[in-house]
């Protein structure tokens, strides 16, 4: 479908309002060294052999990509961008980003900083959201059992317990609290797992409004009718659906696993595939009242196909079932003009120590390396942006 752009996200000197000129030239220098398929490759071997030897690199990482793309090493350091969001009316989502830990403890203490993220957003528009990952506090390995539902040993079935009561005394608090809460999508053989808990959650602390969002991954062939299905379950069962619609994040992972044990691709045959089935998403859930979206997307057309379905189903721009969402530290230019075109965004602020985050970093660096050479979005928008400042 042609959609005519109803918010310019063109416009530089709004996108990047909140970065000083220093900030910017940073921006400058990440963008070129990971939109450089070489120079990414060097750079990330660099830091990962630095890190497994001990090298003091945590200084410099953390003066450039770590200041870049994550809000501080804890809650109390992500206040100055919260607040520097905050001034052009772009909300935070604070995700604890610390990958590791894959022991009870570490999912206790991951469990306990989500809690500390809803009090931090209790009372506070600046925090409109809180986000959680089920692998964060839980054995990836006992979530696929649950999912396969292959016998479990009584351990197995203890440990499965654990994680259900971490998820539900996070989503009740959401639910005391008043904040909404996402939770992220994962890979597809322990996705059903996280849905069942989330279609749990929703049942116990949706009844009055969407606290508890899933997040459905729209390149997978099945996941707009696992979306029909989901708002099906929620009215039939007198509840609140709130969905987070993402594209996905694992596709190389999923098509390799499907190959390598020889069951059918799950993810759509063409990224075209993927981009009808996202816009048919949102389309879908702007049609349902009893829906709340999160848009979480740094496409262009569809942020923009968004705000033309919000005006032909004669919604206000800031209504308040419909947000938009972006990463910290990409597509400023999508965030800060919808912003303050009217619409209600927020970014995702990973924040953990710098060790900790490095592969949501690597992770980071490795999406924006550019194919064939071609200069990134981001990076001929701070360039375009620093010679408009220069003049
Ligand atoms: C706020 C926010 C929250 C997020 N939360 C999650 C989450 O919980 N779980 C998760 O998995 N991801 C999450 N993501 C990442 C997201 O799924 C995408 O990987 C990322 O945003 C890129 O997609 P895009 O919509 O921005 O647009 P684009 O850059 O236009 O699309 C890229 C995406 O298209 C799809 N694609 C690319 N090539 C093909 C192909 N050949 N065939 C089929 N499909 C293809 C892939 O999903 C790819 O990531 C989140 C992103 C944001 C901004």
């Amino acid at each position: 479908m042609e959609v005519q752009p109803r918010v310019p996200f063109d416009d530089t000197a709004v996108a990047f309002s909140y970065k000083s000129n220093r900030d910017l030239r940073k921006a400058n220098f990440i963008f070129t060294v990971v939109n450089h398929p070489f120079l990414s490759n060097v750079a990330t071997r660099a830091v990962r052999v630095a890190l497994a030897l001990s090298l003091p690199v945590t200084g410099l990482i953390k003066k450039t990509v770590f200041e870049h793309f994550c809000g501080g090493e804890t809650i109390d350091q992500s206040e100055e961008t919260i607040q520097k969001l905050a001034r052009f009316h772009v909300g935070t989502i604070l995700d604890y980003s610390v990958e590791g830990a894959k022991t009870e403890e570490g999912f206790d203490t991951a469990a306990q900083e989500i809690l500390k993220t809803l009090d931090k957003a209790n009372g506070n528009p600046s925090v409109p959201f809180c986000v959680f990952k089920v692998t964060g506090m839980a054995d990836a390995a006992g979530l696929e059992k649950a999912q396969t539902r292959e016998g479990m040993s009584p351990d197995q079935k203890a440990a499965f317990d654990r994680v259900e009561k971490r998820v539900d005394r996070i989503c009740s608090k959401a639910s005391e609290t008043g904040v909404p809460v996402l939770i992220d999508a994962e890979d597809s053989w322990i996705q059903n797992t996280i849905d069942s808990m989330a279609y749990e959650m929703m049942r116990r602390y949706n009844q009055k409004k969407a606290i508890v969002f899933n997040t459905f991954q729209m390149y997978r062939t099945d996941m707009l009718s696992n979306l029909q299905e989901a708002y099906k379950q929620a009215t039939g069962n007198g509840y609140y659906l709130g969905v987070k619609l993402v594209r996905g994040a694992y596709l190389e992972k999923e098509r390799k696993r499907a190959k390598k044990l020889g069951y059918p691709d799950p993810i759509n045959p063409t990224k075209a595939a993927t981009d009808e089935m996202f816009n048919n998403g949102l389309s879908f859930c702007i049609d349902k009242r009893a829906i709340s979206l999160v848009c979480g997307s740094h496409n262009e057309y569809s942020n923009q196909y968004l705000t033309v379905l919000i005006e032909k189903h004669g919604l206000n721009s800031n209504d308040a079932r419909v947000w938009f969402a972006q990463l910290l530290g990409m597509s400023d230019n999508i965030s800060f003009n919808l912003a303050k075109a009217g619409y209600n965004v927020a970014k995702y602020v990973p924040y953990g120590p710098v060790q900790a985050v490095m592969p949501y970093l690597l992770r980071r660096a490795n999406e924006n390396t550019s194919v064939a050479g071609q200069s990134s979005r981001e990076l001929t928008l701070i360039r375009r942006e620093l010679k408009r400042r220069s003049r």
